[in-house]
């Protein structure tokens, strides 16, 4: 049997108000967004961007949306109360670890495993990196 591809992408909009509406009442200045099906953005998208919120497109399919807008802001609050510090908070999501941290993967879209953030919800960035 012939595989098939993964080719799953969130529809772009870009020259969007919506980041500039959302970064006044964001603790970060938000230049892209990925929200559901759609990801929004101030300007053009670089192919970087595109793949950082199609990361995140295909988390908020795989917890069928409503599990990652109850899971990103308590991954953030637990960041907060652990470092105390709005952007590492923010930086140690596992949802943005993953995307920061393939985002310049040209193969990364088609090779990602399900779940693919999973692994970053146990450790901390200082201690993935190596
Ligand atoms: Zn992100």
């Amino acid at each position: 049997m012939k595989q098939v591809k993964r080719r799953c992408f969130p529809v772009f909009k870009e020259n969007s108000r919506v980041p500039v509406l959302l970064s006044k009442v964001s603790p970060i200045e938000i230049g892209a967004i990925s929200l559901a099906l759609f990801v929004f953005a101030r300007g053009e998208m670089t192919k970087t961007t595109k793949r950082h919120e199609t990361i995140h497109y295909l988390q908020w399919l795989e917890l069928g949306f409503i599990g990652f807008l109850l899971l990103y802001p308590t991954f953030w609050l637990i960041n907060l109360i652990r470092y105390r510090d709005g952007a590492r908070a923010y930086q140690e999501i596992p949802f943005e670890r993953e995307a920061y941290g393939h985002e310049e993967e040209a193969g990364y879209l088609a090779t990602r495993k399900r779940y693919g953030w999973l692994k970053y919800v146990t450790s901390s960035s200082s201690q993935a990196s190596a």
